[in-house]
């Protein structure tokens, strides 16, 4: 089994490429943001512990994800690789991961700070099918979503205290991943400040 990871501060744009990627080499996604709220929705003992940093923006402890990630690949849609986002986003999740599965190529979506806050506060998807908007740069068409079942959704930490605070976080303990990747050779810096589709081309050359 071997996998792709999808990593980049938040707001970056990996949901968006993610559901591109998805189309183009049928990995499945598997996202611990996505996994987390799911979990806090259905009020599980992961979502009560996990609520409460996501709220303040910081990382859900380790062994809590480690322990998540280990589930998911032992379902059958994993069984040929998965493609990650969001994780791994400290470097014991890295080793943890690498005994899991092999990752081919990690995908750095890469979008200045200074960017990032408005990216995020225009933010919103389709809870039917997970497609991300947003209000400025990608609205949803005015009949809706073209999945058909359009209900919009926006995330609770996608204000923009909680930003600055996921941003630090992102710069103390999830960057020197990317050190730890470009050693080993997988690293594949992308320039996310483009259009959508020119983003998605360079990651499937990358991917090539
Ligand atoms: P995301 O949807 O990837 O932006 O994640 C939302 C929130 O979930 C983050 O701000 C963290 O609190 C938590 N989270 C998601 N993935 C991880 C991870 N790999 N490690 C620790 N916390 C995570």
């Amino acid at each position: 089994m071997s996998s792709i990871v999808l990593f980049g501060p938040p707001g970056a744009g990996k949901g968006t490429q993610a559901a591109r990627i998805m189309e183009a080499t049928g990995l499945p996604q598997v996202s611990t943001g996505d996994m987390l709220r799911a979990a806090v929705k259905a009020n599980t003992a992961t979502g009560i512990e996990a609520k409460g940093y996501m709220d303040a923006g910081n990382l859900v402890p380790d062994e809590v994800i480690i322990n998540l990630i280990k589930d998911r690949i032992l379902e059958d849609d994993a069984v040929n690789g998965v493609m990650f986002d969001g994780f791994p986003r400290t470097i014991p999740q890295a080793e943890a991961l690498s005994l899991i599965t092999t990752v081919t190529h990690v995908i750095a979506i890469e979008v200045p700070d200074e960017k990032i806050v408005d990216r995020i506060c225009g933010r919103y998807s389709c809870s039917g099918c997970g497609m991300v908007y947003h209000d400025t740069f990608n609205p949803v068409d005015s009949s809706g979503c073209e999945c058909g079942n359009w209900q919009e959704k926006r995330r609770a930490d996608d204000n923009a205290e909680t930003v600055q605070s996921r941003l630090d976080t992102y710069h103390q303990q999830t960057s020197p991943l990317a050190d730890w990747y470009m050693e080993k050779g997988i690293f594949h810096p992308i320039d996310g400040d483009r259009a959508i589709d020119e983003i998605t081309g360079d990651i499937l050359i990358a991917l090539e």
